[in-house]
Formats: C-alpha cells, structure tokens, sequence
C-alpha cells in the first residue's frame, strides 16, 4: 500500500483536513464538515476564511461567547505566574474561586473538578458516602434514583444508568445501584425511591434529550420529596446552569435549592475544563485527606478562569440577556410552527425544536443550516437544539432564524 502525499499542514484545506482524520482520529464523533480556524464573540471562522454564527456554543461551554477578553485576560495573566500545583500544595487562587463560587450558588463548599462526567462521578461518590455515614444505608446497599432520557456523561459508571442504547451497547458490564424512572413524573420517583436511596439525580432540564422541560412544579416536587424521604437532590446543571436559561441555575425557575449542584461547561469560560461539586457542609464534608482527588483539579489556571466566569455572573448581566433574548428566540421560533417546526421547547436563550420529519433529518437541516452559514447539533431524530452564546445579539439571533425559515420553506 503506498501512503497518500503528505500536503504541508499550512497549505490544507478544510477537505484536506477532513480526510486527514479519518485514519488517525477514533471515530467516536461525527461531526459537520466545517473546519473552524478561528473565532470570537459568537462568530466561527473556517480554514478559508468562512464565517458562521455559532448557535451551539460548544453545549453551552461558550456561554459567554468565544475568546470573552474577561476570560482571555484573567488565562494570560495566570499563564504567565502558575499554571499547576497539584492539590499536594495550597495555591493563591482557590480560596477565591470557592469563595465566590459558593456565593453565587447558595451553597457552603465546592469540590473542584475537570470534565461533567468527574463532576458526576464525584457527586455520586459524595451522595454514597454521606447515605452510608450520615443517613445510615447498610454498607454497599445504596442506590441513586434518575430519569430516563438522561444525560451525565460517558464514563463506564454514568453509562450504566444511560438509557440510550447507542451509549451503553458494548461497555457493559455496568455499575450497579441505580434505578431508572420515567423523567417529569413524581409518582414513579416516590415508588422508586426508599430507605436504601441516597439520593435522586435529575437534569432540571433534560439537554441531549431534545431541552425536554418538566412540567412546573415538578422541581419543586422532587425537593419535597427528597426532603421528606431523606435523600439528597442532586441537580445537573453542567449544561443548564450559569445564565443558560435566563437565571444563573435553572432550579430558580421554581425556587428550589438542591443539596448538592453539578457544574461544569461553562465554568471553563470556553478555555479549560473546569466542573465543581458544590453542596453544604453536612454533605461535601463527608469527604476527607484521601478519599477522593483529581491531579489538575482546582489548578490555578482553572481557578483563575472559573473565578473570572463568576464575576461575569455576579454581574447579572448574561442571566438578563439570556431572559431578554431569549423571548426573541421563542417568538421567532413560534413563527415557524406549521412551516417545518412541529412543535419547540425553550427557556432562555436553549431551545429543542422539532423539524418535520419529512424535511429531513435533525441532521441533515443542521448541514443546510451550516451552508447558510449557521452552527447547530441534531439530537435525537428531526429535533435540532439551538444554544448560542448569551453574548448574541438580537440582529445576530434574527440572522439564525431567518436561516432556518430559508432551509425550512426549501425543504
Ligand atoms: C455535557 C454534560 C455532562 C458531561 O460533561 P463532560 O464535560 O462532557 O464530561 C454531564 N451532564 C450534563 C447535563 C451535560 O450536559
């Protein structure tokens, strides 16, 4: 066999560099084919210079928009002092990332993280630990309740409570101690749950689902619930949290504090992968030297960013343009039921909107839309979620919409 010419890296296109990965790149993403060089604010450049308005904003990592200076100014400025300790060591920039990370949230204590799935793993780990020495679970026995449809991530453990074939199918065998029920149904989760439930994980909205909103008050049920049963809520805002749905957590919509809060995505700024634990003391304090850890994090140059995405929310600022625009995004959206939207589910500036399916697949509109020079995901089906970054503006999101009104009326 012999190998293809190698084209220098500077000269290839975005064609070459499609086929490039091919061999070399595990095939576990199939992405659009753009090639995205460059960006900033909500903009996307590709190899040849081709512009696009970013409507997925990395699953809301980018929630305040690509390369936000804020961010970009606080990651210099660290880079150039410490960039990694090890929690072996104190660092001069934790205590204030916590400080106010716990502010903005409610909550008393944070456990620094990387990746969601880590931020998962580690709220599963506490909401054992806590069943076993402050509820009183006989050893091994716990179980944690959550909903089907969900979405936690892709470890061997959070796929043992998937309920999506694709992401479960030849990873097995799987983690035991979860129980599955119906999402938005309060009955099921009081069935499920008993004195052997640690705690209840639910997404306060159900993002790779489709954005799938519970009916009101069912957050506000499963506080009660949970309250009156003795188990932990632990809520899922990697991706619904930090200003996403026009408040700066998504249970605010009900008024509901949960026990313990995931976060991640946006807490980066875009720029490293920064998740936190964040629950009160009784809980996050079953944790002691040793028990659990991670090497990067906390780092300093994750806390300088994560401290700099909260300053961007004390501001209030992105949660109120998400609320504002986010109108916009609705109303748009209602425009184009019946003229190729079946039907939408929005909050704030994150919508799952429904395409007929005769128009084509959740797919195919997104590469459509992507020749109309719009960024978008499928995900499941003939649904497509919109996400942009709370840094668009209003012209920039009825630029989005016209684009999808065009693909839709052409079929
Ligand atoms: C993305 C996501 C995760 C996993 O985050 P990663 O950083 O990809 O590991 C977990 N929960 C929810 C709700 C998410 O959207």
């Amino acid at each position: 066999m012999t190998a293809p010419a190698r084209v220098p890296v500077r000269t290839r296109t975005s064609a070459d560099l499609i086929r490039a990965e091919e061999p070399v790149l595990a095939h576990n993403y199939h992405p659009l084919p753009v090639v995205v060089a460059r960006a900033e604010g909500a903009w996307v450049e590709d190899v040849e210079g081709r512009r696009y308005l970013d409507m997925l904003a990395g699953y809301s990592a980018l929630n305040f928009g690509h390369r936000h200076p804020r961010l970009i100014e606080a990651a210099h400025r660290q880079l150039d002092r410490l960039t990694l300790t090890s929690r072996a060591f104190h660092h001069d920039k934790l205590a204030e990332f916590a400080e106010r990370l716990a502010a903005l949230t409610g909550l008393d204590m944070v456990l620094p993280m990387n990746t969601g799935a880590e931020a998962v793993e580690s709220g599963i780990k506490v909401a054992r630990k806590w069943a076993y020495e402050v509820k009183g679970v006989p050893a091994d026995r716990a179980t944690i309740v959550v909903a089907a449809d969900n979405f936690h991530g892709r470890t061997t453990t959070i796929v043992s409570f998937s309920t999506d074939e694709t992401a479960r199918a030849g990873f097995g065998p799987f983690t035991p101690g979860f129980r599955v029920v119906p999402y938005n149904d309060l009955a099921a989760l009081e069935a499920a749950v008993d004195e052997t439930t640690a705690a209840v994980l639910i997404e306060p909205i159900q993002g790779e689902a489709g954005v799938v909103i519970p009916d009101q008050g069912y957050l506000t049920g499963v506080r009660e619930l949970t309250r009156r049963t003795g188990c932990l809520f632990v809520a899922d805002e990697i991706q619904s949290g930090l200003g996403r749905t026009g408040r700066t957590l998504a249970v605010e919509h009900e008024s509901v504090v949960p026990d313990v809060l995931l976060l991640g995505k946006a807490l980066g700024g875009g720029i490293v992968p920064v998740s936190a634990v964040v629950a009160d003391r009784e809980v996050l304090g079953v944790l002691r030297p040793g028990e659990h850890g991670s090497t990067f994090g906390g780092n300093p140059l994750s806390a300088a960013v994560g401290t700099a995405v909260v300053e961007l929310l004390e501001t209030g600022e992105f949660q109120r343009r998400a609320a504002e625009l986010g109108v916009i995004l609705r109303d748009g959206l209602a425009e184009l039921v019946g003229k190729g939207v079946l039907g939408f589910r929005a909050r704030g500036l994150w919508a799952g909107v429904d395409i007929d399916p005769a128009l084509g697949t959740g797919r195919e509109v997104s590469h459509h839309l992507m020749r109309e020079g719009v960024l978008v995901k499928d995900t499941h089906g003939s649904t497509i979620r919109l996400a942009p970054p709370l840094t668009i503006t209003a012209e920039e999101l009825a630029t989005a919409l016209g684009a999808l009104e065009r693909v839709l009326r052409r079929g």
